[in-house]
């Protein structure tokens, strides 16, 4: 994954005489054609940012704040001497082979990667959300984004009504902003998936700090808004990163299913496993697995494949589960971010909504839809969804290639 991801991040350096002026989510959002998509493009609040030196480099990892960074310092200062005393683990790449051996089979920290512990050793902190209360329901989530190519993946969750929850890597946001602002206009949920993408354990307090604080600073910068919840890179998390988290207000998601789309090409994993994970799970769902308690889904839009199959499986996972939402509609959380101006629908106010209004079979330039998804809000909404040209999926091809390569 990480390869693709990387190379994802230098398409900027690499094709510079191909940028062009974009300005505007809506005009974005309109782009059909992947390679146009994924030509790097300048948004001055970025581009500023940037040059004031207010983030790290992107897709590097952060092992110190920005020396002019006052509020960041000042805020790990306060929180510095409360973090718990444990130890980094491993190294970034998640090569953890000089630690475990010397790690007690009691798992004292709470080590997700260790035997997928989610809750908490250390008091105060509050259980992983792994999955959720409300029965036969899936909470619908995509890591890794904002994908460049995304757009006829977004079309497609938009003719079917649906709203997901959206781990942002706060390297992508500043190579994509406006591909993050699509995410607020449609009505998706953004969280923190951390600014590089490794594994959160293994950095020192500041690091992992800063890996979050950065992604935070660049949602705020562009969208506006801030997160409440962040998904570790590979689930690697512990009661020291959960702190950490946790100071700034982010609630730690993790996921009940893993359909490893991310994997194929690697380890050698097939597009075949794949399918056969996301139908292992929907034959739990129709075998009655989720009754009592619903699942929360690991899926990607890393690339053309993973975007592509979640496409491809919607349909069946709509027909093996009775509710299919966001992972805060599921909570109930109708203010999903620091700032109160985007307001989110309860779990039966969503769901209500949803058979109100069958999904659309086009959109039609009405725009009507964007009312009966799960938020809505109250300032600078955008009204580009409704000036969308219905979508064939073939189109995201263009940049299947890079990602799929890099593999
Ligand atoms: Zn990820």
């Amino acid at each position: 994954m990480i390869p693709s991801l990387l190379l994802l991040g230098l398409l900027g350096p690499v094709l510079p005489a191909l940028a062009q002026s974009r300005t505007s989510e809506a005009q974005e959002a309109q782009i059909s054609d992947p390679v146009q998509e994924c030509t790097p493009y300048s948004y001055s609040p970025v581009a500023a940012a940037v040059a004031s030196s207010a983030f790290p480099p992107i897709w590097t990892p952060v092992t110190a704040l920005q020396p002019n960074d006052s509020a960041g310092k000042a805020k790990f200062a306060s929180i510095n001497s409360s973090i718990p005393n444990i130890s980094p683990k491993g190294t970034m790449a998640g090569d953890f082979s000089n630690f475990t051996p010397t790690y007690p089979a009691t798992d004292p920290d709470c080590w997700w990667t260790f035997h997928q512990c989610v809750d908490p050793k250390l008091s105060g902190l509050q259980p992983d959300i792994a999955s959720v209360s409300e029965p036969k329901t899936l909470g619908y989530g995509f890591d890794d984004g904002p994908n460049c190519s995304h757009n006829a993946f977004y079309d497609y969750l938009t003719e079917q009504d649906q709203k997901a929850t959206m781990f942002y890597i706060g390297s992508n946001v500043m190579d994509w902003p406006l591909e993050a602002q699509r995410a607020v206009s449609d009505g998706h949920q953004i969280c923190v998936h951390t600014w590089s993408h490794r594994y959160m354990t293994s950095f020192s307090n500041e690091g992992a700090f800063g890996e979050l604080w950065y992604t935070l600073q660049a949602i705020k910068l562009v969208t506006g808004l801030t997160p409440t919840c962040w998904r570790p890179p590979f689930g690697d998390v512990d009661d020291r990163i959960r702190y950490i988290a946790s100071q700034l207000g982010l609630e730690t998601i993790l996921w009940k299913f893993d359909s490893n789309d991310w994997k194929v090409g690697t380890n050698n994993v097939t597009v075949a496993d794949v399918q056969q994970d996301y139908q292992n799970l929907i034959n739990n769902a129709t075998s009655g697995a989720f009754d009592t308690v619903g699942a929360i889904i690991l899926t990607h839009e890393l690339n053309n494949f993973t975007m592509q199959t979640a496409v491809e499986m919607y349909p069946k996972l709509k027909a093996a589960f009775d509710h299919i939402v966001p992972i805060a509609v599921a909570q109930n959380i109708t203010t999903p971010y620091v700032e109160k101006n985007v307001t989110f629908q309860t779990f039966s106010q969503y769901i209500a909504n949803q058979s109100a209004s069958p999904p659309n079979s086009s959109d039609g330039g009405s725009g009507g839809s964007s009312g009966s998804g799960g938020s809505s809000q109250s300032q600078g909404g955008s009204a580009a969804a409704g000036l969308r040209v219905p979508t064939t999926l073939a189109l995201a091809l263009g940049l299947a290639g890079f990602g799929m390569l890099a593999l």
